[in-house]
């Protein structure tokens, strides 16, 4: 039964881009404030799924019901003062500076052909001054490293002012200082701003790490979804990926930790 703090209802859900459907039978909930991860292997689905929530696709099949309405019924632009993404490797063709990547938020709440006023820029500085990106405002998004063109993608979602944030992947090719820091300032969101947050990831340890629950997407299916605990298991992860694991727990966090081990070990 859907509870009153779903912020997302999946009853049913399929989706096919051509011949093959790619999502299965989808249901589930988002609570309003949870840290949702996703995990899977590779062309699982989970990308997708993420476009479903943002309206970017629509499923042939199901019904996608976001904050007590009809995902089907919402406009655009609506979706978009809601729904905040931050996609895998933006291709960026001409050499914006940082600030109008950020004021690039802002566009849902502005009237056609309007432009940005004192207001639009007080709210992308905060989110800047949030997410340490303020400091080079002027500077080319081409010229940022990985982290810091991450971060300042986060600032862009923020000044969306959104309920709900959608990660793709915002970790990957990033050190293990950055994926961290990307981590822990998207946890502190979730719990200082109480931004329903949805990540994608292909780090089972970040998201075991992190997460409030996590769902396992296998072929287009969910195989599970529960708490870390629930679902990060020796067996989930075999059943899955096909990969021999140890799962144990780790002594700092007690979140649940993978290990890989080799196929001979
Ligand atoms: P994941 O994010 O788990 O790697 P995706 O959602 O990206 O998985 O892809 C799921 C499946 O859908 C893959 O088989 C992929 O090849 C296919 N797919 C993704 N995008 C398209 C597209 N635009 N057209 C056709 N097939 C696609």
């Amino acid at each position: 039964m859907p509870t009153k703090s779903s912020i997302y209802e999946l009853n049913e859900v399929w989706f096919r881009y051509n011949r093959h459907w790619i999502l299965k039978k989808i249901s589930f909930q988002v609570e309003r404030g949870e840290l949702l991860g996703i995990i899977g292997p590779n062309g699982s689905g989970k990308t997708t799924l993420l476009r479903i929530l943002d309206k970017i696709l629509i499923p042939q099949r199901g019904k996608v019901v976001v904050d007590g309405l009809d995902i089907r019924g919402i406009r655009r632009k609506e979706i978009a003062q809601m729904v905040a993404v931050v996609p895998q490797e933006p291709q960026f063709s001409f050499s914006f500076s940082v600030l109008e990547v950020v004021l690039m938020g802002r566009a849902p709440h502005l009237r056609s052909m309007g432009f940005e006023g004192k207001n639009d820029y007080d709210i992308a500085r905060r989110a800047m001054e949030l997410t340490d990106t303020w400091r080079f405002s002027a500077r080319t998004i081409t010229e940022l490293s990985g982290g810091e063109r991450q971060r300042v993608l986060i600032a862009r979602a923020l000044t969306q002012e959104p309920e709900i944030l959608l990660l793709d992947e915002p970790t990957n090719h990033l050190d293990i200082n950055h994926q961290v820091e990307i981590m822990d300032l998207i946890r502190e969101l979730n719990t200082s701003k109480g931004l329903t947050v949805i990540v994608v990831s292909h780090d089972i340890n970040l998201s075991a790490e992190y997460c409030d629950r996590i769902v396992i997407l296998s072929e287009g299916e969910i195989h599970k979804i529960g708490s870390v605990r629930e679902v990060v298991t020796a067996q989930n992860l075999h059943d899955v990926y096909g990969a021999r694991v140890l799962v144990d727990t780790n002594p700092a966090s007690q979140a649940p930790r993978v290990t890989l081990l080799s196929r001979e070990g």
